[in-house]
């Protein structure tokens, strides 16, 4: 095991790279920031930057790693390149646009010996960890999730987002998935979904599911795009001791003997985890979130509403 930093290259410089990705990397000593990668000259000064990740491979300084911050819909074809170049690679959420593409990338991570990091940074909000230790010990009765946000605010001009692979509401909403089957001590599965499509668009704008664990628990999703006003990032967890209330996407955590709210620590906790998986020689590939989305595509019923324009 080697102390150096792990040199590590970014592709694809947008919102949540220069929000979140390079501020926790710069925070973090196993990480060195070696190379930048986006089609448009986005990079940062003094990093060398490249257009694409063929330039990097034939061109760039040695790096041990990439993180792909990408839309998921080129997700798969970059990290499969960088795997066959011996890249560890971290890759934004959703892990990919399609859920047997991150099989595939599993199996080529394993075979190749490097390590594949599906990330879901809503899994570090501070509040998520004390919850799912908290139900752990708990008879789990209803579960609530409130997911609605002003979609002009937060994606505006990604329309990645609202093309085939892009998820739609499920973008944001899949944060909520990841939070659900971590902190629930029995496998979550989809019963039933209505999804609703704007007529110009090819993703959702709202959705409705209804979804069950193991022990018959029954747990509903109210997902809506729409939202202006006060925006609602919540998980209700009612239980026989109690009522448990993740707010604000995990930050703030309510238990029965009282509130503690955080301060944001998702991303330096994705960073710390994803240090610890290459110095160990391991993946951490966890579909299940993606999964639930697949089968609201799979099994929901999709009804058009009106169009909607940015
Ligand atoms: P974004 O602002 O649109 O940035 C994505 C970047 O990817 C763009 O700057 C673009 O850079 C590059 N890109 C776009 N299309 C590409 C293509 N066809 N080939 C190669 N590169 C391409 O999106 P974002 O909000 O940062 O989201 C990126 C990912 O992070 C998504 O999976 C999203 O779910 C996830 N995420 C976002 C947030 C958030 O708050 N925004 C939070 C957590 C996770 P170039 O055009 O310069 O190549």
């Amino acid at each position: 095991m080697s102390a150096s930093p792990i040199r590590i290259a970014l592709q694809g410089v947008g919102k949540i790279a220069r929000d979140q990705h390079f501020p926790a990397i710069a925070a973090n000593p196993d990480f060195a920031l070696t190379a930048t990668v986006s089609r448009h000259p986005a990079g940062l000064d003094d990093i060398p930057h490249f257009s694409d990740l063929e330039a990097l491979i034939a061109h760039g300084p040695a790096v041990d790693a990439i993180a792909l911050c990408t839309p998921p819909q080129v997700r798969y074809a970059l990290a499969a390149r960088a795997i066959e170049a011996g890249l560890h690679v971290f890759l934004e959420k959703p892990p990919g646009a399609t859920l047997s593409e991150v099989i595939a990338l599993q199996g080529l991570a394993e075979a190749a010996g490097v390590t594949l990091f599906a990330s879901w940074h809503s899994r570090y909000a501070a509040g998520v960890e004390p919850a799912r230790q908290w139900l752990a010990e708990r008879r789990i009765e209803h579960v609530s999730i409130i997911w609605r946000e002003d979609v002009r605010v937060w994606h505006p001009g990604q329309d990645w987002i609202w093309q085939p692979g892009g998820l739609g509401v499920f973008d944001p909403g899949i944060n909520a998935l990841s939070i659900l089957t971590q902190i629930l001590p029995n496998p979550v599965f989809l019963k039933d979904a209505t999804l609703q499509f704007p007529e110009n668009r090819a993703a959702p704008i709202a959705a409705d599911l209804r979804l069950s664990d193991t022990l018959g628990t029954p747990i509903h999703m109210d997902l809506d795009w729409r939202q202006t006003g006060p925006q609602s990032w919540d998980i209700i967890v009612e239980t026989d001791a109690g009522t448990v209330h993740l707010a604000k996407g995990g930050a703030v955590l309510s238990l029965p003997k009282g509130t503690v709210e955080s301060p944001d620590v998702e991303y330096p906790g994705l960073y710390a985890r994803f240090a610890e998986l290459v110095r160990d020689g391991r993946s951490d590939v966890d579909t299940a979130p993606l999964c639930i989305v697949a089968d609201s595509f799979l099994r929901g019923q999709r009804v058009q509403v009106e169009a909607f324009e940015d």
